[in-house]
């Protein structure tokens, strides 16, 4: 059985559940985790079946509960290695300090050292390496090459934990590390390649992130193709979201709202950019003249709570539809930010 199951869209958060065979994968994880496990149960999904999670792009509405969910499930984590770094980096931000910040810092620590003569280096945060994570093949790594993550915070850990007398009840690795995860596994953008049963296909979409991507998943024949968070829909795009037997689209704002409404010019002018957000206009003609008319449903996501209503999107997605003749395809959905959508079933 293929489900698809929305569990949030918006700026506050977004997260998706595919199902397909025996292979269940979260695709990003932008609730905190206990919300993300919350809406799974409600619509009878059980995170503790997930066999991995799946990012698209870095930015916070996508990886809010990424850590936490992936160390509490013990499953891998598909990134493409420019998001992965940059997630890192989110999280390991450098700090700026003038010379004399630093010297103060510098002076602070040498204080402490002194006090404390057994702190060792090893609470230092190093800088991330590269190759640490996975081998790409898209292939599931079984528990052995979870436990294998093991950077060189892991190996100093080890050693401090093997000297000790009392054995120490067992460290958690991320109380060092914040970017340490169970297991992280490369794709790259235009290559497919498959998580247990589902056959998935990233492709480039164009977004103000490191390497932001959507995805196409295919289960049991059936074709779900993602695309939100994305300035404008490019021939690629277009391409990839044929033959979709579901879309999951943004519809992002209402151009006038957007023009009249709160936000800064920078900011408008950011989110109208090729590097933006779609909006309900871009969608909608997209919807009349790019797409397909394949689709059983049509969902819109990523609605924007200042600059846009939901009446609007459909509205215009509605219109753009009507042309497209087939009762029982195109079936239109609006995700919402604060509960999930019921769970789409093939
Ligand atoms: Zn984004
Ligand atoms: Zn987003």
């Amino acid at each position: 059985m293929v489900r698809f199951t929305v569990l949030a869209s918006g700026s506050r958060g977004n997260s998706t559940v595919v199902c397909g065979g025996q292979t269940r994968i979260l695709v990003d994880a932008g609730l905190s985790c206990r919300e993300l496990f919350r809406r799974m149960r409600a619509v009878g999904e059980e995170p503790e079946k997930l066999d991995a999670i799946i990012v698209t792009h870095e930015h916070q509405d996508h990886i809010n509960g990424l850590a936490v969910t992936a160390r509490k499930l013990g499953i891998p984590v598909y990134f493409t290695e420019a998001t992965h770094r940059a997630w890192m980096r989110w999280l390991t931000p450098r700090r700026q300090m003038s010379y004399a910040q630093w010297l103060e810092q510098c002076r602070k620590q040498a204080a402490e050292r002194s006090v404390e003569p057994s702190v060792a280096i090893e609470d230092e945060i190093e800088e991330p390496e590269a190759g640490m994570a996975g081998n790409g093949d898209g292939s599931l790594p079984g528990a052995a090459a979870a436990a294998s993550q093991v950077n060189s915070n892991g190996a100093a850990r080890a050693a401090d934990s093997a000297g000790g007398e009392a054995a120490p009840e067992e460290k958690k690795p991320w109380k060092d590390d914040p970017t340490w995860l169970p297991s992280v596994e490369y794709f790259q953008s235009g290559k497919p390649f498959t998580i247990g049963d589902i056959a998935v296909s990233p492709f480039t979409i164009s977004h103000d992130a490191a390497d932001p991507v959507g995805f196409v998943f295919s289960a049991e024949g059936v074709r779900m193709a993602m695309a939100t968070d994305l300035g404008y829909i490019s021939p690629n795009v277009k391409a990839q979201l044929k033959r979709a037997d579901l879309l999951l689209l943004e519809s992002n704002h209402d151009l006038e709202m957007l023009r009249d409404g709160p936000y800064p010019w920078s900011v408008k002018q950011r989110v109208l950019s090729r590097v933006g957000h779609l909006s309900n206009e871009a969608t909608a003609e997209f919807l009349e003249q790019g797409y397909d008319g394949q689709a059983q449903y049509v969902i819109l996501g990523h609605l924007s709570e200042n600059n846009n209503l939901p009446e609007l999107a459909r509205i215009g997605a509605e219109r753009a539809l009507a042309g497209k003749a087939s009762l029982l395809a195109n079936r239109l959905l609006l995700a919402c930010q604060d509960e999930p959508l019921s769970s789409l079933q093939f």
